[in-house]
């Protein structure tokens, strides 16, 4: 069979399917939850591998899991991820009412696709004409986000990352995988249902905190220490290093405080923080975070308070693999016009697909069917053919491209594109980077 009869079966396949992939995208959408928290999503995602037959492992990374659909030969093996969490939007229409989580980045989306992909592989048959495996991929925690609560789990050695997509290569998890595809929503704008290709910043995480000394606020203010003053200036003195940041560097810094103090009527002795400082490369991500560390100490300095600066790995800078992308991109603009398919430029958001690049060849494209700005509460799902069902068919038929023809697209793939770093390398990197003298 050809791989344009391959792809027919397929895209006719995910079509029986359509009401089902929509519906659990909508599931998942209505019941959000945080990283390292998605209990009910994981829950979900394994029921319906359970429902296709499939062979999985989970509890991976805490609620990640994995699932393989062996092809006629093993000569690669192809993740496709979704990732479970969503954010913290308490505005939104659709957040949940104790937590504030909601789904406005998108993610699920991605969780139906990915198994909407599976349903279409399964269903069409055609893996025996396939010499690779496709493995789904629920995984956890992408928003790298209550980093004091990471922090915790990760001194009680629970995780030892932000990002589930970083944990799972530490645990081992992606050992057995060659290349990595997966998409993230975006809002459709004209001439852009999808974005292939492109960059993004990386970015290093601190939790911060500033300890002073309690004192009556009204009666004896000169016996503390104020630790929220100490942040403010220390706040003061990052935007006072901003004008040092080159352009090209798409530096970006922004942090939160977290706690502001305990009692109005008593100087503030424990203040706390969370930042990223984030950019387009490595070393300019580390002179960053080396003004950002002097400029909080000064803080402290100024008014006499101690400040606890804890590093903790962020997420590499993102690199689309280009010949994986041209091959979606090929594919979506045959499912949205080519009129429709845009080339991604350089991003400044962050995600931990980039460190899944540097161990392995692996795409992350936009595709459209939201609307609305992502992390706000606006963003809604405007067009769920375009949001759920067309990046399933764009991954599958990407599958299908990679792995029939005795793999030989994947094969060049792997060959051309050796890893950038191999998982001991990028082990230490991570170590190195935040065990650096600031
Ligand atoms: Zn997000
Ligand atoms: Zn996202």
């Amino acid at each position: 069979m050809t791989k344009q009869e391959l792809k027919a079966k397929v895209l006719q396949a995910i079509d029986r399917r359509r009401d089902e992939i929509i519906a659990l995208g909508e599931q998942i959408r209505l019941n959000p939850e945080l990283g390292y928290k998605e209990h009910k999503t994981a829950a979900l995602v394994e029921k319906t591998y359970e429902a296709l037959g499939l062979k999985h492992t989970r509890g991976l990374a805490i609620t990640g899991s994995k699932a393989e659909i062996p092809g006629a030969e093993q000569r690669v093996r192809i993740a496709v991820m979704g990732e479970l969490d969503a954010v913290v939007c308490p505005e939104h229409p659709d957040a949940d009412p104790e937590t504030g989580a909601a789904h406005s980045c998108g993610h699920n989306a991605q969780v139906a696709a990915m198994l909407g992909v599976g349903m279409g592989l399964i269903d069409a048959n055609v893996m025996p004409h396939l010499a690779g495996d496709v493995v789904l991929m629920a995984v956890p925690a992408e928003e790298p986000v209550e980093i004091e609560w990471r922090q915790r789990m990760r001194e009680m050695g629970k995780i030892s990352f932000l990002g589930g997509k970083q944990e799972l290569i530490k645990l081992g998890a992606l050992d057995d995988i060659d290349m990595t595809i997966m998409f993230h929503s975006t809002s459709t704008a004209p001439g852009r249902h999808a974005v292939v290709g492109g960059t993004a910043n990386g970015f290093i995480a601190k939790f911060i905190r500033y300890r002073g000394k309690e004192a009556h606020a009204g009666g004896a203010p000169h016996l503390g220490i104020n630790a929220l003053n100490a942040a403010i200036l220390g706040l003061q003195g990052i935007h006072a290093n901003r004008e040092t940041f080159k352009d090209e560097d798409t530096i970006r810094i922004h942090p939160i405080i977290t706690k502001g103090g305990d009692l109005v009527n008593i100087i503030p002795a424990d203040v706390r923080m969370e930042t990223y400082v984030r950019g387009r490369t490595m070393p300019a991500i580390l002179d960053a975070s080396r003004k950002v560390n002097r400029a909080l100490r000064a803080g402290a300095l100024a008014v006499g308070a101690e400040v606890d600066i804890i590093e903790i790995p962020g997420f590499l800078p993102r690199v689309n693999n280009p010949d994986m992308s041209e091959i979606f991109r090929k594919n979506v603009a045959e499912l949205v016009g080519a009129e429709n398919v845009a080339t991604g430029g350089h991003g400044t958001g962050s995600s931990d697909i980039g460190d899944v690049m540097h161990i392995m060849p692996a795409i992350h494209p936009y595709v459209g069917g939201a609307a609305g700005a992502g992390h706000t509460k606006d963003y809604t799902v405007a067009d769920p053919e375009l949001f759920y069902i067309v990046p399933a068919k764009a991954m599958a038929m990407t599958i299908i491209d990679l792995l029939a023809d005795g793999a030989e697209e994947a094969l060049n793939i792997k060959r051309n594109y050796p890893p950038l770093l191999t998982k001991e390398e990028y082990l230490r990197q991570w170590e190195e980077f935040c065990s650096a003298e600031a």
